[in-house]
Parts: C-alpha cells; structure tokens; sequence
C-alpha cells in the first residue's frame, strides 16, 4: 500500500494529514513541503508577526514529535517537480520517486510580482522568509509604500502605521479590497485608513519602479519610499497538474468531492478551483482538506462549505461570511452589512468588530433560512431569532 501523498505541506497539506489520523486512516502518509520549516499558519505574517507580537516559534501549526506520533512521513525543503499519473508516482527535484494510491495536490499560490526585475527595497509577503525580510527592513525605513490595495497590503500598511512609518497605499482598483468586500466596507476601511494618516490613492496605476525606491505612476506621479511591500494578488501554483494533463484555469479545477479529472488525484486550498471560484483563506484550505480525508476513508459527501474570512487592519476586525461579490443590495446593520443576491436571498455578511454577528451569519447562512433585505435593515427585528434551535 503506497497511502497518501500530499503535495505542499502548508494550511490545506497539514489539514489533510491531520483529519485522515483522525479519521483512523491507518496507511502511510506522506508530506511534501518546498519551504524548510514545518507546516506554519500564514495569516500572522502580515499582523502579529510583522508588528513583533509573535515569533517564528509561534507559528509552526505542531511540533515535529506530532508528525512522529502520527506517523506522517515529512518530506520538508524538498519540491515535488512532475506528476506521472499512468505509475502513481511524484518524482521529488531529487530525483526520488514517491508512489501513492491517493495524491492530494494542495500547493497554494505564489505572489504575482510588479516587476521581473528584482529591487533592494521591493518586498512580497507570503512566506515566512518575506515576512521576515519585510520586518528587517520596516525597522529602519521612516517610510513604505504599499503597492495594492487588498488585504496584504492594507494589514502592512496598518502594521506600518503602528510603527510610526509613513505609508502611502497606491492601487490600481477604484475601491479598498474591491475584489472580496462591498462598496460599503471599501468605504469605511477607505476612511479607516486616512483617519490613521495613510495617504490612499486609489485608480492609480504603476507605470514603473526605479531602484531607489521610486514608483512612477501612469498619472504622472512619483512616490518615493526606502520600502515597498506589492501586495498584488497570487497566481495559484498549477504548474504539476497542469503537466500531468490535469484540466486547470485559474486554479486545478475540482469536481463537487475537490476531484481533479483523474480520480486518484484531488486538490484542495488556495491553488484548487471549484465552480469557477477559488477562494484564498484558511477556512477553505481546512475544510476542503477534512472533505477530502473523508472521501479517502470512503465517507465522501460533497464540499458545500460556507466561505468565511478575516482581516485585522488597526482595531478593525473584519469578518466576512458567504461571497459579497455574488450580492448586488446592500444594508447596513450597525457595523454588520447585509449582501443579497439578485434574488433578494441572503448572499454574505461582513461584520467590523461583531464576533456574534458573524457567527449568526455563519448559520444563516448554513441554514439558508429566509432573511429578507427589509428584516435585515430594521433594527427591531430579531434576526437571531431565524436559526434558534435550528441546527447546522
Ligand atoms: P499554502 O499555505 O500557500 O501552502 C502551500 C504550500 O505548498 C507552500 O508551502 C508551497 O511552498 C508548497 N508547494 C507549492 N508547490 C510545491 C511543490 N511542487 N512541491 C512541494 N511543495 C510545494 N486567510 C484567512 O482566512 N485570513 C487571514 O487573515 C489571512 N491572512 C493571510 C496573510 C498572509 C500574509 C498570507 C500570505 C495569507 C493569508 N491568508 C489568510 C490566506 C491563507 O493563509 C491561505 O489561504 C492558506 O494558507 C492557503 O493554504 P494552502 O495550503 O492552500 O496554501
């Protein structure tokens, strides 16, 4: 029995490992992972880590005596580069094949770079090796300029600001996070930010970077900083399926049970795309992962997860529940916007500091109990009410 391979051994990669043991998957596993530490929680790396509130021994997800105890091979700082379906086999760079009966591609994405050229001073943070660099740097600069305006670059200039640093945020959207929030939350995250003195300029695109640091935006204007962090989005890593014949566009694309269009095969996370939607958060990666162990110890159900996300930005706290872009009304409920879809059924809540909001929108949502946008803008109406003693 060759077991399970998982290749990257990041949120998703170390979920599966974790729910097959659990699920009493008796077989060897296997963990491949390119990055040398163990598998590590990435959302610190643009807040507490970066703002010195947790160091690298806080974000390892386990020790290495659970993967002892747990009898999962770990294949760390070593790359998984071709995929042979017809043998079941992952050929590591160093030439070690690796057979499997079940192979679980979770491989993320990488940062889309600004420039092919790379710049003393330009950053990217999606390792912890980039968080690092970007921390060393911050230190000494009395400035940053955040090149992007999603929840990267918001969360470092946010950082930054904590620091005393000047920080100018320039992104080529006409709204903060214009791709995950609504127009609402833009705007008070838009306020939120020039409250705390960043200078937000948004509809603005680089033209060029000269070493330096200096931006040249098509506008005509130049923006100077010892420090830039581009937070421009990711392209998802499909390079191993896509070599192998697997069918992929933006994302390795997935069936209902995260299946690629060879069975054996499944991927899950940042890099799987499933009915043309690939989300990047962590809620994804851990249960698309928990699906994915179940089918492998033949409890298959289909993965119809409710999305759900976070950012922390200053003393904001952002939760988002569903998918605000799928929503075409919005209402506000103090600081909980309510998204509907065409149809007028309830598509996404994000709330700003309202932990129990989010939560009930979470069941709302799982339980798709009718909320009409009208119950939700009135204030008296008890939308808890809706999914008490319902369960999920
Ligand atoms: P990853 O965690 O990226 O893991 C993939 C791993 O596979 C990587 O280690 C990669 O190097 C490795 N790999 C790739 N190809 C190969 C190969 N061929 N061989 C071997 N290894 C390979 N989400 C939230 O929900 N809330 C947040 O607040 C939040 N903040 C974030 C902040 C930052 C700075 C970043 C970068 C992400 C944040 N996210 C957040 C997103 C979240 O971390 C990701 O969605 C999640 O990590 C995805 O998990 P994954 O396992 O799919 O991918």
């Amino acid at each position: 029995m060759s077991g399970v391979v998982i290749v990257g051994a990041g949120q998703a990669g170390f979920q599966v490992a974790v729910s097959l043991r659990a699920g009493k998957f008796d077989g060897p596993i296997t963990l491949i992972g390119d990055e040398p530490l163990l598998p590590y929680n990435r959302p610190p790396l643009s807040k507490g880590f970066l703002m010195g509130k947790e160091g690298e021994d806080d974000l390892p997800f386990r020790p290495a005596s659970f993967y002892e105890d747990h009898r999962v091979r770990m294949l760390m700082g070593r790359r998984a580069v071709e995929l042979r379906r017809a043998g079941r086999v992952v050929i590591l760079d160093s030439g070690e094949p690796v057979a499997y009966d079940h192979l679980v591609l979770a491989t993320g994405a990488r940062v889309r770079p600004i420039t092919s050229e790379a710049m003393d001073g330009l950053l990217y943070l999606r390792t912890v090796e980039d968080a690092q660099q970007c921390k060393r740097l911050m230190e000494p600069s009395d400035s940053m300029i955040a090149i992007g305006a999603g929840f990267i670059g918001l969360e470092a200039a946010a950082v930054a600001v904590a620091f005393g640093k000047r920080v100018t945020v320039v992104a080529a959207e006409d709204r903060p996070m214009s791709r995950v929030v609504s127009p609402m939350v833009s705007d008070r995250f838009l306020t939120l930010h020039r409250r705390h003195g960043v200078e937000v300029l948004m509809d603005e695109m680089v033209d060029r970077i000269e070493a330096g640091l200096r931006v040249h935006l098509k506008s005509g204007k130049v923006l100077e900083a010892p420090l830039i962090i581009a937070g421009i989005g990711v392209i998802p890593n499909v390079e191993l399926a896509q070599t192998s014949g697997l069918a992929s566009a933006n994302g390795i694309t997935v069936d209902e049970y995260l299946r690629t269009s060879d069975e054996a095969v499944f991927a899950i996370g940042d890099c799987a795309n499933l009915n043309g939607l690939r989300l990047e958060s962590v809620q994804t990666a851990v249960d698309q992962a928990r699906c994915v162990a179940a089918a492998i110890v033949g409890k298959a159900r289909a993965y119809n997860a409710v999305p759900w996300f976070w950012t922390d930005q200053y003393e904001c706290k952002l939760q988002i529940a569903g998918v605000p872009s799928n929503c075409t009304q919005f209402v506000a409920r103090g600081d909980s916007i309510y998204g509907f879809r065409a149809d007028d059924t309830l598509g996404s809540v994000e709330s700003i500091n309202r932990p129990v909001d989010h939560i009930q929108a979470r069941k709302l949502l799982e339980t798709k109990v009718p909320l009409k946008p009208s119950e939700a803008a009135d204030p008296g109406f008890d939308v808890k009410a809706l999914t008490r003693n319902r369960p999920v």
